[in-house]
C-alpha cells in the first residue's frame, strides 16, 4: 500500500498530476473520476492523506461528516440532491488508491 510519498491522489491534490477540478476548499479536493461510471463520477478527497475510510473516521470525523456535505453539493447541483456515495475499502473490495476517497455517482437515474 502507498504511502503519501508515492500516492496518485497526493501528487493530484498537489497539482503534480493534472485533474478536472470540481470543487475544492482547505481540507478537501474533489475532481472527475478518469473512468466515469455514471453520467456524473467524481472523487471526494482529503487533503491529508488516510489510507481509507476506517483510518479517516478515526482521526478525522469532522472531515468525514464534511466530504459527505460535499458531496450532497454536487448531486443538488447536479441531479436533484440523489446521489450514491462509495468508499471501496481494501483490495478484495475493488480499493485500487489508498488515499481515502468518495466516489459520488450522480447525474443520471442509478441503476439498482
Ligand atoms: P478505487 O478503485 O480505489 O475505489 O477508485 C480509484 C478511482 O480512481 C477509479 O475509479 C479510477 O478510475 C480513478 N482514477 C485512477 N487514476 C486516476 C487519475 O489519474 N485521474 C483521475 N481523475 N482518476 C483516476
Ligand atoms: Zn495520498
Amino acid at each position: 500500500m502507498s504511502d503519501s510519498q508515492d500516492c496518485l491522489f497526493c501528487k493530484i491534490i498537489a497539482g503534480e498530476i493534472p485533474s478536472t477540478k470540481v470543487y475544492e476548499d482547505e481540507t478537501t479536493y474533489a475532481f472527475k473520476d478518469i473512468n466515469p461510471k455514471a453520467k456524473v463520477h467524481v472523487l471526494i478527497v482529503p487533503r491529508k492523506h488516510y489510507a481509507n475510510v476506517a483510518e479517516l473516521a478515526k482521526a478525522d470525523p469532522a472531515e468525514l461528516a464534511h466530504i459527505a456535505e460535499v458531496a450532497q453539493s454536487i448531486a443538488d447541483k447536479e441531479f436533484h440532491g440523489a446521489y450514491r456515495l462509495i468508499f471501496n475499502t481494501g483490495l478484495d473490495a475493488g480499493q485500487t488508491v489508498f488515499h481515502v476517497h468518495a466516489h459520488v455517482l450522480t447525474g443520471e437515474k442509478l441503476d439498482e
